[in-house]
């Protein structure tokens, strides 16, 4: 059989532990015996990022704002245990958080849904994707207690000073908080909204508060309308999309009703909640993506789940584990299929969405790991298998 040849190469950048053994595998019996697979390989496990004193990260990166496709592996995100347990001469910097400020995107989370993995909210047959904005707010606030008898004040210094009082805390105690955003992080998160919805094919909703708050919220509201109006309107009518903006309240009652199917852009703490929501609510951590995209059209595609630590023991012990590639496996078919559409190998994208379906198919007629066996309609036969014996079940229908 002749193997589909690539155009131009992928940005793979390896990782660490279970997730580092899924990759090999995915690569050895799904990608390899079919596609003459060219990437320009980064290896990020913490060996090595240790070794390049972290340099292999930005490497990456930089590399991604090259070539436009990464498809990355989950990789540790050290803290003061892995710190000694590597032996690290210093507590690196989360790959994700460097790999972003670089690329400066917007992480899009989507589930897998499979026939037999019944969501908790049983009209969403179509998935949600959650595109959260991943700067400021509270996430970069300024709060502290305040006395009874104190005043607080929001200060502005600079060409218009101003100073808004807060609050009289004359009769109580209590707390004071003060947020910000910057409107290059809000174009930005805009940008890559609209385009994704573009990429997709999917309408794009937008909510936050702004009948409450009429500055803060309202410049996100007003950055999207502008943003939409300049550059993506013509373009998302031509793909019959559409964008559309709705208080936050209103558009979570919207989302309980529907049948899914659109990216709904939010916040960066109504994104941090809802997205737990809805990633329990489609089913497994380990069936949902991830796909950072940047304002000027470069892609990094994840699993959203980590290195699977637990799994990975029991694998050193020489013991079978059942862990499931699925997110692993779609991040890879989402970055072919990116490659393909860019460098217009339409063989590259079959090939992804052939992968996708022989994945899809194993599932659905009974044959799964542990995790989603334990969710899988019980009116239905299932079979429990251990990570190769799933591999091997994908790699036959494939
Ligand atoms: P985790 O690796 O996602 O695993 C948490 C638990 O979820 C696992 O122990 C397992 O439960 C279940 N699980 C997750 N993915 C699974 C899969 N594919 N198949 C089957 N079960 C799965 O999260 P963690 O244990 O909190 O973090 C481990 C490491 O990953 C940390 O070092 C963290 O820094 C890193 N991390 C990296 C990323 C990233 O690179 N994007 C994201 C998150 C965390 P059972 O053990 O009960 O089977
Ligand atoms: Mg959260």
């Amino acid at each position: 059989m002749t193997k589909i040849e690539m155009k131009n190469p992928i940005v793979e950048m390896d990782g660490d532990e279970m997730t580092r053994v899924i990759w090999q595998l995915v690569k050895d019996k799904l990608i390899c015996p079919f596609v003459n697979l060219k990437t320009e390989y980064y290896d990020l496990s913490l060996i090595n990022r240790e070794a390049t004193k972290d340099k292999v990260t930005s490497d990456a990166a930089n590399a991604t704002l090259k070539h436009h496709v990464a498809v990355k592996c989950a990789t540790i995100t050290p803290n003061a245990q892995r710190v000694e347990e590597y032996n690290l001469s210093e507590m690196w910097k989360s790959p994700n958080g460097t790999i972003r400020a670089i690329l400066d995107g917007t992480v899009f989370r989507a589930p897998v849904l499979v026939k037999g993995v019944t969501p908790l909210v049983p009209t969403w047959t179509s998935p949600i994707i959650i595109a959260r904005h991943a700067y400021g707010d509270v996430y970069k606030n300024v709060e502290r207690r305040v006395e009874q008898g104190d005043k607080a004040y929001l200060v502005v210094e600079g060409k218009n000073p101003s100073k808004d009082l807060i609050f009289d805390f004359a009769d109580t105690a209590g707390v004071v908080q003060g947020q910000h955003n910057l409107d290059k992080s809000i174009y930005s998160f805009a940008r890559s909204c609209f385009n994704f919805a573009l990429s997709e094919k999917k309408d794009l909703w937008f909510s936050t508060k702004d009948t409450i708050s009429k500055k803060y919220d309202h410049r996100f509201k007003d950055i999207f309308q502008e943003v939409y109006d300049a550059e993506y309107k013509e373009k998302f009518e031509k793909a019959g999309i559409e964008y559309f903006y709705t208080l936050i309240d209103d558009a979570v009652a919207r989302v309980m009703r529907s049948n899914g199917g659109m990216i709904w852009a939010i916040k960066n703490y109504d994104g941090d909640v809802m997205s737990d929501m809805v990633a329990t609510a489609f089913g497994s951590l380990a069936m949902m993506t991830s796909v950072l995209v940047s304002p000027d059209g470069n892609y990094e595609y994840e699993a959203a789940h980590g290195t699977v630590t637990r799994h990975y023991y029991r694998y050193l012990r020489g013991e079978k584990t059942s862990t499931n590639p699925v997110a692993t496996i779609f991040a890879w078919t989402g970055a072919f299929k990116k490659r393909g559409e860019l460098d217009l190998t339409p063989e590259l994208v079959a090939f992804a969405e052939k992968l996708e379906k022989a994945v899809i198919d194993t599932i659905e007629s009974g044959y799964m790991t542990k995790d989603l066996a334990a969710l899988f309609d019980k009116s239905k036969k299932t079979h429990a298998l251990n990570t190769e014996e799933f591999f091997d079940a994908i790699a036959s229908r494939l």
